[in-house]
């Protein structure tokens, strides 16, 4: 991968993004993401943001090398601190972290109102997909879209969201929050494929769990629940 040629899951990342967008790109890493969709013309201007050293060093290369300093600013900072009002950004994308982190990078930018609650919001999260759903559904964005694509043998999930103005009117059940309200319905390959590896895996904890000397009854109770609730979505 580079930033002519990007992975499956983050050129699927950068379809949602709208042709003419101000995007802000948060743990942008290389900077590959703003950079191909710059040089194919679809964003109008970037921020790339990254807290570690290393990779912000690498984005801010990888933007010079392609000659885009004046359209891409890469600003070393913590989530969403590295957007500024006068930036005017209306999409924001998060990939390749987990759900919980994703969510409190999230929550940092609305108390610290770096987010607006008018952008469109496009996250892949790895791990942790419902506790980015639970994020989106208390503050007021309804999930638009949902991807899921394997690459290199691991299933990623890509999660679309646009603010609504009657927050209270989106409501996600308990299954929607976890499995995703349009994975869940379509049931694409992809989608039975992690469910049942993840029911595979639970099992082998479950078996592993009977064996114990000390029983772990809370855990197992929540394993054995988390079992039920994929077996029923896979209709088995
Ligand atoms: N977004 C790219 C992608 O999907 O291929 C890079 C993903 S890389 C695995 C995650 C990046 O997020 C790392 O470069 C990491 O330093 C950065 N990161 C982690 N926490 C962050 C935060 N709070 N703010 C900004 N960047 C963060």
């Amino acid at each position: 991968m580079n930033e002519q040629v990007l992975s499956k899951r983050l050129s699927l990342v950068g379809q949602e993004v709208p042709v003419g967008a101000r995007l802000a790109d948060i743990g942008s890493d290389h900077a590959y993401l703003p950079v191909a969709l710059m040089l194919a013309g679809k964003l109008e201007y970037a921020v790339a943001g990254e807290v570690v050293k290393g990779p912000f060093e690498s984005a801010k290369n990888q933007v010079a090398k392609n000659g885009l300093d004046e359209k891409i600013v890469v600003r070393l900072a913590d989530g969403l601190a590295a957007v500024k009002t006068s930036d005017q950004i209306d999409t924001v994308t998060i990939a390749g972290m987990g759900g919980t982190l994703i969510a409190s990078i999230l929550e940092a930018g609305k108390v610290n109102k770096q987010l607006t609650g008018m952008e469109r919001l496009v996250l892949q999260p790895n791990v942790g997909e419902p506790q980015v759903r639970h994020w989106l559904m208390e503050n007021g964005y309804q999930i638009e879209k949902e991807h899921i694509l394997e690459e290199n043998g691991k299933l990623y999930e890509i999660i679309v969201a646009e603010p609504v103005k009657n927050a209270d009117g989106v409501r996600y059940s308990e299954e929607e929050l976890f499995f995703g309200p349009f994975l869940m319905k379509t049931q694409s390959p992809e989608f039975i494929k992690k469910w049942r590896h993840e029911a595979e895996q639970i099992r082998r904890v479950l078996l592993q769990l009977q064996k114990a000397s000390s029983p772990q009854e809370e855990k197992v109770s929540t394993l054995t629940a988390e079992l039920a609730r994929i077996e029923a979505i896979l209709g088995k």
